[in-house]
This record gives structure tokens, sequence and C-alpha cells, in this order.
């Protein structure tokens, strides 16, 4: 009989998505005409830029032909995608990162649940509350953990509480951890760390020997030119600090899949002599073996995102969400509402009104604006009482939901 990983059996049934879906159905059932704007979703709405659109036909036809087909490529990402991150995300900011330590992918979020791989079933690990929800059920998954508690809280992790007194961003842990995730422009909350809060965190890393882990999905969400876009920006960090980079949310690749992974060579661990491993020989291992690279094609439309054409098209894009986030920051504190993040990140964090708990906010917001957003208790305990609106949507319906809720709530 096939035995199977029976940490499976501590994680949640999938509870957040479904249950708005089953909520918002219901609402829909019993008030046909209502027009429901969806503003709970973490996925971008504009469609490719047309320089990714032209970079990607013509690889398509480059593909269908013999002398330009290509078959396998480098596990590891095509020359002129790596050439490209490490000019304009890195070298342009004074940061210098090898070719062979940047890893193309297909995607963060697998990136972030499958890095956990390379360190010990026994490695401690920390995460902030509220969190981005991979980050703990793939450690679940691999048995770091014992089981969830009645709070919503597993044992054996360490949860870094964010809240108003913080800012949403915990200091260090004073206790003992392997590995930390941070997450930069902060999705659930929409806030962004500090130099100095980043500066903190890697003196606390270096002086403990822990290994970050910097999920920056919305770095190019980031308009205040100093605050840092890389955790490299942090002397230091290249010996403590992995980077995961996506072109999900700066280039609209949510449904296209590029992302990609820095391990630079001197970040290591130790193995079970206590003799140092560099992760990034780990990591091309483990990348090598189980990934054959993100597409060609694919990879040809990522590159076109730092043409001249494709860097000024996509970030139109973005100014575009972000003067989203601004009309919904700003007409929901007309309303009265207490508000985080939306400046450099495209989620506002909202605070609940009249001790409402965030599901219990859900259905006010749904049945007296008919606007959906995602309740903060989903993404930890920590997130009781908050909510998230996102930022992506038409303007239209970001406007009208504007409206409704100044209308209900104000
Ligand atoms: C959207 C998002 C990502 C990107 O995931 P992809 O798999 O690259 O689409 C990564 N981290 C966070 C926190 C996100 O919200």
């Amino acid at each position: 009989m096939a035995r199977i990983n029976e940490h499976y059996a501590k994680l949640p049934a999938s509870y957040l998505f479904p249950e708005i879906g089953r909520r918002v159905r219901a609402y829909q059932a019993a008030h046909s005409d209502a027009n429901v704007i969806r503003l709970g979703i973490g996925d971008v709405t504009e469609p490719l830029a047309p320089a990714i659109v032209e970079a990607m036909h013509a690889a398509v036809e480059e593909m269908g032909k013999r002398e330009t087909f290509r078959g396998y490529g480098p596990e590891q990402g095509y020359d002129f995608l790596v050439e490209a991150i490490r000019q304009h995300d890195y070298a342009a900011r004074g940061v210098d990162i090898a070719a062979d330590e940047i890893f193309v992918s297909d995607g963060s979020k697998c990136d972030s649940g499958n890095v956990q791989e390379i360190f010990a079933s026994a490695a401690r690990i920390a995460i902030t509350d509220p969190v981005y929800p991979v980050y703990v059920d793939s450690n679940v998954m691999a048995g770091r953990t014992g089981a969830a508690g009645s709070d919503g809280r597993y044992s054996g992790l360490v949860y870094l509480v964010g809240n108003e007194a913080n800012g949403f961003q915990p200091d260090p842990p004073a206790e003992t951890v392997d590995i930390v995730y941070l997450c930069s422009p902060n999705n659930p909350t929409g806030t962004v760390a500090t130099r100095a809060q980043l500066e903190r965190w890697v003196a606390w890393a270096r002086e403990k020997e822990a290994v970050i882990l910097f999920d920056a999905a919305y770095e190019g969400y980031i308009s205040d030119p100093a605050l840092p876009r890389s955790i490299y920006e942090i002397p230091g960090a290249k010996e403590c600090a992995l980077e995961l980079r996506s072109f999900s949310k700066r280039a609209g690749f949510t449904g296209v899949r590029c992302a990609f992974m820095v391990v630079p060579k001197a970040v290591t661990g130790v193995d079970p002599s206590g003799k140092r491993v560099s992760l990034n020989a780990l990591w091309a291992r483990r990348h090598t073996t189980k990934f054959n690279g993100a597409s060609y094609i694919v990879q040809r439309g990522a590159a076109a995102a730092y043409s001249t054409a494709g860097l000024a098209q996509t970030n139109a894009q973005i100014a575009f969400y972000m003067e989203n986030a601004r009309l919904l920051r700003e007409g929901l504190t007309a309303a009265g509402f207490t508000i985080y993040g939306g400046v450099h990140a495209p989620y506002l964090w909202i605070r609940t009104t009249g001790g409402a708990t965030s599901w219990q906010f859900f259905d006010q917001l749904l049945e007296k604006a008919q606007v959906v957003g995602t309740p903060g208790a989903g993404f930890g305990p920590a997130g009781e009482g908050y909510f998230r609106l996102s930022a992506f949507n038409s303007r239209a319906n970001i406007e009208e939901a504007i409206a409704r809720i100044r209308k209900a709530f104000g």
C-alpha cells in the first residue's frame, strides 16, 4: 500500500477563496441584478504590453522554422534573459550578480514553495503574520511544523506579527531560526520595508547565520527612488539572502509564467558535519534535476519587458494600477477608513470598522456595496480585523466601487 505524506493532513481544507466564491454566488443568486465588483484577487487585469506580444510572436515564428527551431534550453535560463536581468535589475542599481547566480523559472509561487527543499527538515522557519500562504503551507507539507492550534498557528513555526504599532513590518525574532521569509512590497498588507528595516534584517541574519528568503514580486511598484528594490542593495545581503522576482506583477505575466530566483554563491548553510555548503550549488542541482527550463517563447517575452518600449509600456501599466490604488486610498480615507499600504504596492490593507471580524466586514461590503475583497484572517491570525483590497481592475470599476463604499459607509 502506498503510504501518503501524512503532513498534508495538517493543512486545513483550502478555505479562503472557495469560501469567498460560495458567499458571492449565494449573494448573486438572491440578487440577480447585482453588479458585483471584485477587488479580491491578486491578479493583473491589463493585457500584455505590445512589445512583449511582438517578441513572443517573433519567437513563435522562430520555433516554426527548421533553421531557428529550439528544443530544450538551458535549465537556468537563456543568456539573453539572464543578461537583461543582470543589467536592468541589478547592475543599474549598483549590484553585481553573476549570471550563474540567476535561475529563471516558471513562477515565484513554485520557487518559494520549492526552495525549502534544500534545507534540513529540522530547519526552524520564521514567517510574518499576516503572510502569503505559500511560505507556510509548503513548510507544513515538508513536515517542518506540528499541527495547527485553535489559534490557527502551527506549532514549530515562528510567527512575527505585523500590526499597526510596527507598521506591519515586524522586527527580527529574538529566538534562533534558520530561515525567514520576507515579502516587500508586501502581499497582503501593501506596506514596504525601508532601507533601515532591511539593514536590520541583514545585520540580524549575518549575526545569527540565518538565511533570508526575500520575495520581491512587487518591486516594480516601488515609486520612491530612495527605497531599495532589491535586498542586495543592502551591503552584506549577498552573504545571507536569496531573492525571488517575478514577471507576473511587473509585466502582466500571471498567465504567461516567468520568474527567477537569485542564489548568490556566498550564501551558505551547514551540512550535518558542520561543513559550509553553498546554497547556489544545491539549488543548481535541484533546479537542473527537477526543471527543464521556462519556454523559449516566454523568455523572449520576458526579455522584451526590458527593452525601451517594453519598459515604457509595462511602467505605464504599473502607473495605471497605482493610480487605482491612490484613488482607492483617498476615496476610502474620505469615507473614514483607516488604511495601510497602497503607495508602493497594489494592495490596500484596511482596518474593519465597528470591531467587525474580517469575514463580517466581507459580508457587509458585499451586501451594502456589492464589492468583494479578501478577509485579512485568510492570511493568518494577525490578519483578523483587517481586509485586503486590490487595485488590479479597470478604472471604471475602481471608481464605481469607491462611490458605492462612500455611499454605504461614509
Ligand atoms: C503574485 C505573487 C508572486 C508571483 O507568483 P508567480 O508564481 O510568479 O505568478 C510571488 N509572491 C507573492 C507574494 C505574490 O503575491
